[in-house]
């Protein structure tokens, strides 16, 4: 291999101050996750306890057909449930029952908090052992939060991941694990390129059925797929095994250090490196300059949403020569987030956490080329003249690894595309 990247920046923006902000934040909630959770996990049934907003929240976003059997549904707490005058539990086991008796299909079942459940302190995680002990060995009942309280919408995943960890067994095993629910045509493209490399046995997390699975221990190396997968790597700490810190596969740059650094782990030379990778190497090369043509020169700013920010600013800015303005992201998990930080280099605002109306006067004031945010800031913004890309469509399109990287590019440049045209056109 002969072509490099861009050197590292002298400075990268790891030890870059970063602006916290705690106001008011504009973002969806966990249960989103479900919609491509249940996709992934075959044999799994995701019971939201919540209210009727997020029944509309999952049934709307989901697009479901209301005779199919789906994998997800919402448990409703009534009036009474929210006023304590029933017992909720009591209710819960019920519905649980009931539904496990109809859907022998169902092997793992997840029990998903929402605000309304917080709010009157129902204990999911003791419903979820109590199930557990009832319907073992033919159904696993687990819990994890998607409450829209001071989260964002990606966390549902990291929760849901996060709970599966501790009850995987133990093993000693050298296995690599690759953490995080991609679509499957994505994830068969990474572990094709590690196995062509003699890497494996490999473990993927969620796998597609109990079944599937595999044990965790100190011998388990493990890479994250998705930068929001925070608390899940916590849990994978707690069981010892070993995290293999890269920037994230986004982009021909980050593919390739994400590949290099498991590879390193496994001792794979440099000529059977670039045997495996040249080839789809240059091809993402190639699309991500052409699809990112019209994004050279221009500036990008982000609101925080996805957690996605800042291995996309680092893409945005390295691999299709946009400037960052502001990478605005919900959180910030050092050790997770380090190789991209260091990446990107000095000069946008890295902000934490989110006060809407002071960011939104931030971007007002930059009018930067394109804005990155939520579904509920990026039409008031259009309607002010600023060009926006919603983050969610960020996570519903296959955007990771080579054979991706030019669509990467081209989600953001169609947007400024679009916006040229319409300039265009305003001026004939
Ligand atoms: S979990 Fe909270 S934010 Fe999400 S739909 Fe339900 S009530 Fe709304």
């Amino acid at each position: 291999m002969t072509e490099q990247f861009a050197p590292p920046p002298s400075r990268g923006c790891s030890n870059t101050p970063v602006l916290k902000e705690r106001g008011q934040h504009e973002v969806f909630c966990g249960l989103t996750g479900i919609i491509w959770l249940h996709r992934k996990m075959q044999d799994a049934f995701f019971l939201v306890v919540g209210s009727r907003t997020c029944a509309h929240l999952l049934q709307s976003a989901a697009g479901v057909m209301i005779f199919a059997e789906p994998r997800f549904a919402t448990a409703i707490l009534e009036e009474t449930d929210l006023a304590g005058m029933a017992d909720a539990q009591q209710e819960l086991d019920r519905v649980v029952s009931e539904l496990l008796a109809r859907r022998p299909d169902i092997k793992q079942l997840f029990l998903v908090g929402s605000c309304p459940s917080e709010v009157i302190k129902l204990d999911l995680a003791k419903a979820a052992e109590r199930m557990s002990a009832q319907f073992a060995p033919n159904v696993r009942v687990l819990s994890y939060s998607g409450s829209g309280i001071e989260t964002t919408f990606t966390q549902g995943e990291d929760a849901c991941l996060a709970a599966m960890v501790p009850v995987l067994p133990q093993t000693d095993a050298r296995e690599l694990l690759l953490v995080g629910a991609l679509p499957d045509v994505v994830e068969e493209q990474a572990v094709g390129l590690l196995e062509a490399m003699g890497i494996g046995p490999i473990r993927v997390l969620p796998a597609s059925r109990v079944n599937d699975e595999y044990g965790i221990g100190p011998n388990t190396l493990y890479a994250l797929t998705q930068p929001f997968l925070t608390d899940t790597h916590e849990a994978l700490q707690r069981r010892h095994a070993t995290y293999i810190a890269a920037p994230f596969p986004f982009g021909e740059e980050g593919t390739t250090a994400w590949l290099r650094a498991i590879a390193d782990q496994f001792g794979v030379s440099e000529a059977k490196f670039a045997e495996v990778t040249d080839a789809p190497r240059a091809r993402a090369r190639k699309a991500v300059a052409q699809a990112s043509e019209a994004l050279r020169g221009k500036s990008v700013f982000f609101f925080p949403d996805s957690q996605l920010e800042i291995p996309l600013a680092r893409f945005l800015t390295r691999e299709c020569g946009m400037e960052a303005v502001e990478v605005g992201t919900p959180f910030i998990h050092r050790a997770v987030m380090s190789s991209d930080l260091d990446l990107l280099a000095e000069g946008p605002t890295i902000a934490e956490g989110q006060d809407v109306d002071k960011q939104l006067d931030r971007c007002r004031d930059a009018r930067p080329d394109l804005t990155v945010c939520g579904l509920g800031l990026a039409n008031p913004l259009e309607a002010e003249g600023l060009t926006t890309k919603w983050a969610i469509e960020l996570v519903f399109t296959p955007v990771h690894f080579y054979e991706q990287a030019g669509d990467l590019a081209g989600l953001f440049s169609r947007a400024v595309r679009r916006r040229d045209l319409l300039k265009l056109e305003a001026a004939e």
